[in-house]
């Protein structure tokens, strides 16, 4: 009680002489409008991230360690056309949910004619312990989901040795289409005695202990499952983004053009490259110092920062960061709250949900304040003031992200560079004509945030220009919006 009197006291004495919320406003309009222009993406930005992203993925493709860019081998070098058939069981450790899938393709009529899915959190503690911690919750999981099916259809008991696919979202220098060392740890995982490993060996293990006997026929990134499926769905589809938890991107390269792994043989005369594009990096890109202390009191300081400036992870983080910068100079929030100052406290999906709050009087966005972060009793025009830092927040992710996507067109040549003129020369059947152009897309942030897909979807077409945008298809909601590893024809 009397502390509580002597907190009433101090704010008391703090808030007054009562400034009017005017005059509050007035104290955080340079910062709103410094914050505006830091993270302005006008188009000509945008192009400069384009041309960027393309000189940065043929570094990377030229030398180990050319570029922030890592553009790994996937030892993928075809993609599944839609005639597959048969049973496969995938796993999907990715960013914030385990998932394990059972599914039932019946070849070009059928397509997928059974999907059984189970899907958990993981729990959180499991992201920062030890692998084998992380791996008996893998596998237990997973020998669960089998017991159960076999209890389902006793058709298929005693069961036969499966084959397994594992979808695990992290950046891994694959030896094989089915084996790979974990480089680095990204969206707040951190197990230190992973790193340098084979995560396969660690999945195997942990199935051992299960008494478990299953075959991991390939190891893939997020990114190449949602590639899979993608080009399953239409075969026009050349990469795909991940916007999810954390950010990444994949796509079919000439084998050639991989210079790095000359010599390597491959059936099609390509392969899929992981880009890891979370980490890319270019001066060009418009950082604010709300990033730049983010990134400096992050697990991972100077990485990923592509990444921290556009996924699910961090945008409400940054949005954190401008209100409590808000709330230190000015008194528009009163008092500092304490749930202010706890890093993540705002999660991304509460963002959006203010950001699309609909209600005349920003309800929504009050009670979100308030729960949340500790802030009530905030009047209309500050409410706004939230709804536009989220705003600005996530407009720009949205556009980089876009840039993103234009460069890998750019890259692949299929961003209408000199098509444009010649199809109008030669009209539309020649060999150099525009061509319809496929990108998956996957991922909560981009499926869930309906500004953040409008601003991403708009940006694309205004980078590539009316005449082009006509012929670049971003697809998601791909199956039930899953990075289905399918069979892969592997090497
Ligand atoms: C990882 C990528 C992954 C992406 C999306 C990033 O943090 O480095 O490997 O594809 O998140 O899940
Ligand atoms: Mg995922």
């Amino acid at each position: 009680r009397v502390v509580e009197g002597l907190v009433c006291a101090q704010n008391w004495l703090r808030a007054s002489p009562f400034p009017s919320i005017e005059e509050c406003l007035e104290e955080v309009e340079l910062l709103e409008e410094e914050l505006e222009e830091a993270c302005g993406t006008p188009v000509s930005r945008l192009k400069q991230v384009v041309d960027a992203m393309a000189v940065e993925m043929h570094a990377g493709l030229a030398s180990e360690g050319g570029s922030k860019l890592k553009m790994l081998l996937t030892f993928v070098d075809k993609l599944p056309i839609g005639s597959e058939k048969g049973i496969y069981y995938a796993l999907d450790l990715g960013g914030t949910n385990f998932r394990v899938l059972r599914v039932q393709l019946g070849g070009r009529r059928s397509g997928i004619v059974r999907q059984d899915v189970e899907r958990k959190p993981i729990p959180e503690h499991l992201m920062t312990s030890s692998s084998e911690d992380l791996f008996d919750f893998i596998a237990t999981s997973l020998k669960e989901f089998f017991d159960q099916e076999n209890d389902k259809d006793s058709d298929i008991s005693p069961a036969p040795r499966r084959e397994l696919g594992f979808t695990f979202s992290f950046p891994v220098k694959q030896t094989s289409v089915s084996s790979g060392i974990l480089m680095k740890w990204t969206k707040g995982f951190s197990i230190q005695d992973m790193v340098g490993n084979d995560v396969c060996e660690f999945l195997h293990q942990a199935m051992s202990r299960q008494g478990l006997d299953m075959h991991i026929a390939a190891l893939v990134n997020d990114t190449v499952g949602t590639l899979a499926l993608g080009h399953y769905n239409d075969e026009d589809t050349v990469a795909a983004v991940i916007i999810g938890t954390g950010t990444n991107a994949c796509y079919f390269e000439r084998a050639d053009a991989i210079i790095k792994s000359q010599g390597f043989p491959t059936s099609s005369g390509g392969m899929v490259v992981n880009m890891e594009w979370g980490n890319f990096w270019s001066s060009h890109l418009p950082r604010t110092s709300y990033d730049i202390e983010l990134d400096a009191e992050s697990p991972n300081p100077n990485d990923q920062g592509f990444e921290k400036m556009i996924s699910g992870m961090y945008l409400g983080e940054i949005v954190r960061r401008v209100i409590l910068r808000m709330s230190k100079e000015s008194d528009v929030f009163g008092p500092i709250s304490s749930n202010l100052c706890k890093a993540f406290i705002l999660r991304t999906p509460l963002m959006s949900t203010m950001h699309e709050d609909e209600s005349p009087e920003l309800e929504v966005v009050a009670r979100i304040l308030d729960e949340v972060l500790g802030i009530s009793d905030v009047p209309l025009k500050v409410r706004k003031l939230v709804v536009n830092i989220c705003d600005v927040v996530t407009r720009r992710a949205a556009r980089l992200a876009a840039a993103g996507i234009v460069g890998i067109l750019k890259k692949i040549g299929r961003d209408g560079s000199g098509a444009v003129a010649s199809s109008r020369a030669k009209g539309p059947s020649s060999s150099n004509r525009l061509r319809r152009t496929v990108v998956a897309v996957e991922g909560g942030l981009y499926s869930n945030y309906r500004m953040f897909r409008e601003y991403l979807n708009d940006a694309v077409a205004e980078i590539l220009g009316e005449e082009l945008a006509p012929y670049v298809i971003l697809k998601d909601r791909l199956s039930i919006s899953w990075p289905l590893f399918l069979k892969l024809n592997i090497l």
